[in-house]
């Protein structure tokens, strides 16, 4: 994809764009030293050197991948303006573009319209906002989550000052739900969040299911698909690289009071773009608040008035907004492709895995996060916790063919049930865990396979079998 030649064309379009309102002089402040310039550009791009390499199939950690170009191209033109999405007059075509995509993305959700809903600079915020809504219509309630839930919504919590409980997993890494209806028989819970791909092992929570207990008993449900809330769409095309529960679980999130998704994970986006949307658009009155500073053009709902943050990029919104007509919100099409890659490279390598005799696989992904360990027999869990952190390192330093994971920690206990004989005499363990959020790890993955285990079979061996 020829990103220069892309950004020449924007770059022209907004150029033209300023020079219809006639000349005037640069400052000469703002001048700067020509080789000056090449100087720390040089030592810039060198420095920037030193990051691993995200856009690489051999990078298969954690959640980091460039964005679309054509995400950069519509990132880099609106940021020549630098539009302002707190308010109307602080960018009218880009904030046009965030109501278009947000609604975009209620539609992806079969969420019933009308909704309640803006981006956010990140996941964290848009979290934030929806349990802040939970205080404010039930302030001396309990909010719940997972135990393998975003670390955000226990900080957020403490931020808000709301209780919390943590709802321990089930065995495949789900949500409990005896122990959430015990919870919910026994104390006064006000909201359950749920989690569409968990952080760690990207395992979706059992929505369809706590929609049948919010019935019973009453509480707000808000799921936080930062990460997996873009399967959504192979979920309403049917799609069979989800799972049937997986696919329900999906798209019981149209019943819920609101959700989160980042559209900078798995929408190709650049950092800085979260979305937060909720059912009830009355919900807006508690954001209700009153600036002398700004407002003057319309009477139109200002995304301001509907955010706890002020500025925010409207180069956000307008790249989401042009990437999603070039990469449509489509389950055979567009986005649906990229996403499906990478849940054809996950389960194929986790068929491989559970055939191999170096690995073992610690979860079946839902989606396109694979966690595995060195296998092992009658091990004790501290064994297990130091091959996985040489694994680790190992694959990393190759001088020639270095793959990268990255590493998660899970109670010793939840690896019996794959570990025969296991001896827990260390909690956390280490485990190995590698997103396959970028397309290419479809055809990249029987390399990693091969390399993974290979440098586990080394490891095993140096072991002496003992
Ligand atoms: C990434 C993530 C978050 C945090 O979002 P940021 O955009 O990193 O602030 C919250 N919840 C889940 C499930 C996530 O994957």
């Amino acid at each position: 994809m020829d990103l220069l030649r892309y950004l020449e064309q924007a770059i022209g379009a907004i150029s033209e764009w300023e020079s219809s309102w006639g000349e005037y002089k640069r400052h000469f402040s703002l001048d700067v030293d020509e080789a000056l310039f090449a100087r720390a550009l040089e030592q810039y791009t060198s420095r920037l050197r030193n990051n691993y390499p995200f856009f690489h199939p051999r990078y298969a950690g954690q959640m980091l991948k460039p964005p679309h170009p054509a995400a950069i191209t519509a990132y880099v033109a609106a940021m020549l303006i630098n539009p302002n999405n707190h308010a109307l007059d602080g960018g009218p075509a880009t904030a046009a573009m965030e109501k278009e995509v947000v609604n975009d993305l209620a539609a992806m959700f079969h969420l019933p319209q009308p909704v309640l809903g803006h981006l956010t600079s990140s996941g964290t915020i848009a979290n934030l906002e929806s349990l802040w809504v939970s205080r404010h219509l039930a302030p001396d309630k309990l909010i719940v989550f997972n135990e393998d839930a975003h670390y955000t919504h226990s900080r957020m919590s403490e931020v808000l000052r709301v209780q919390t409980a943590t709802i321990p997993t089930d065995s495949h890494g789900r949500m409990s739900l005896d122990h959430l209806e015990d919870t919910l028989r026994t104390r006064d819970v006000g909201t359950v969040v749920l989690t569409a791909g968990t952080t760690g092992p990207g395992i979706v929570d059992p929505i369809s299911d706590v929609l049948t207990l919010r019935d019973r008993y009453g509480f707000r449900l808000h799921v936080d698909a930062a990460y997996g809330g873009f399967f959504s769409l192979l979920a309403w095309g049917e799609s069979p690289l989800l799972s049937e529960s997986v696919r329900n679980d999906l798209k019981a999130i149209r019943h819920c009071d609101s959700v989160v998704v980042d559209p900078h994970k798995h929408g190709l986006q650049p950092y800085g773009c979260g979305c937060v949307l909720f059912s009830d658009p009355e919900v807006g009155r508690f954001y209700k608040h009153d600036s002398p500073y700004t407002y003057f053009t319309s009477d139109e709902l200002h995304l301001g008035e509907i955010s706890l943050e002020c500025s925010r990029a409207g180069a956000s919104a307008g790249a989401l907004w042009f990437t999603l007509q070039l990469l449509p919100l489509k389950p055979d099409d567009g986005l649906g492709l990229v996403l499906g890659a990478g849940l054809r490279a996950a389960a194929n390598w986790a068929m491989r895995i559970e055939e191999s005799t170096e690995l073992a696989l610690y979860l079946r992904p839902d989606l396109d996060i694979l966690t595995f360990v060195p296998r092992l027999e009658n091990a004790r869990s501290s064994t297990v916790d130091e091959l996985s952190g040489l694994l680790f390192e190992k694959a990393m330093s190759d001088e020639q063919d270095p793959i990268f994971l990255s590493v998660l920690r899970v109670a010793g206990e939840r690896l019996a049930p794959i570990l025969p004989g296991l001896e827990v005499d260390r909690s956390p363990v280490r485990i190995l865990r590698s997103v396959l959020m970028k397309p290419e790890h479809e055809l990249y993955v029987d390399h990693l396979h091969e390399r993974i285990s290979g440098v586990a079979r080394d490891l095993l061996a140096s072991r002496g079998g003992g």
